[in-house]
């Protein structure tokens, strides 16, 4: 089993792996840039190449590199597309300093356009950065699905991925999303009905990496909305649930719950894993 948190970068590559080593990660989740802003700022390129060359002795694997949040990889607009494409080859690129096994990516905003043309967009982004960065695998993460998000349902996202190699494109699920996206995951038939659903429309060996983050709002709300496990709306029986699956419980782990990752992470990365049975 390989759990482990979105971590911040901010205070330098050896404070992170510090952190990670405090909390017995075995695989980590990061952004490259601040994640609200399109200014790429500086990057520690050093600290990145000595967090790569660290990694193997402490465990982490993989290391995941989470997409900033302003770009729209499927924009029917031309300056947002550019500036997306512009700032995801940066990301990218720093992803692959660290020595990153997946990069995440949300699939975009489908605004102003339809859901076809913005699948296609999306196709033509991750067609044009596979090609520029075939040793990183993008993951495409389902979303809540509110308003114009792109990527509620997996059909949506398998018409993306479906036709790029297993070697480039897969799949992130994230459970919060899920559940509010109208998923019913609270329970082990939920989740074999939502597991079905994914192998309908993709391989499931395309299912690479799980977000792990229990739903404030309840099934099928649409707004995405993360807390700690067991204390929201998938409970601690869909967790269960999720862990017996041996699919799942397979999987490298990331929590993005909110708090201090020393307290309310800790707590939620021992929640999982006394539900897995594993011990500490
Ligand atoms: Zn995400
Ligand atoms: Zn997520």
């Amino acid at each position: 089993m390989r759990t482990g948190i979105h971590l911040s970068i901010s205070g330098g590559f050896q404070k992170t792996l510090q952190l990670a080593e405090e909390l017995q990660c075995t695989t980590l989740q990061v952004f490259v840039r601040n994640p609200r802003s399109w200014k790429a700022g500086t990057f520690d390129k050093e600290g990145a190449i000595f967090a790569k060359e660290q990694s193997p002795q402490k465990g982490i694997n993989p290391w995941v590199v989470h997409v900033s949040y302003l770009i729209n990889p499927c924009s029917p607009d031309k300056d947002i597309y550019e500036k997306s494409l512009h700032a995801l080859e940066i990301e990218v690129s720093r992803a692959i300093l660290l020595g990153a096994e997946f990069f995440v990516m949300h699939p975009g905003n489908h605004k102003n356009t339809t859901v076809p043309r913005s699948i296609w967009r999306l196709q033509k982004t991750l067609d044009y950065l596979m090609n520029k960065f075939p040793d990183i695998v993008f993951l495409l993460e389902n979303t809540a699905g509110s308003g114009t998000s792109l990527g509620g349902s997996f059909n949506e996202l398998a018409q993306a991925i479906n036709m790029f190699p297993q070697e480039n494109v897969c799949l992130c699920f994230d459970t919060c999303h899920a559940l509010a996206g109208g998923y019913d995951i609270r329970s082990s038939h939920g989740w074999s009905t939502t597991l079905k659903e994914i192998d309908n429309e993709m391989d499931t060996k395309r299912l690479k990496l799980l977000h792990v983050n229990d739903s404030l709002a309840p099934l099928g709300s649409g707004i995405d909305r993360h807390t700690h496990l067991g204390e929201g709306h998938i409970g601690q029986s869909g967790f269960k649930a999720m862990l017996e699956e041996p699919l799942l419980r397979n999987l490298p782990m990331i929590l993005e719950t909110p708090g201090d990752p020393k307290v309310e992470g800790s707590r939620n990365l021992n929640f999982l894993k006394e539900f897995a049975g594993v011990k500490k």
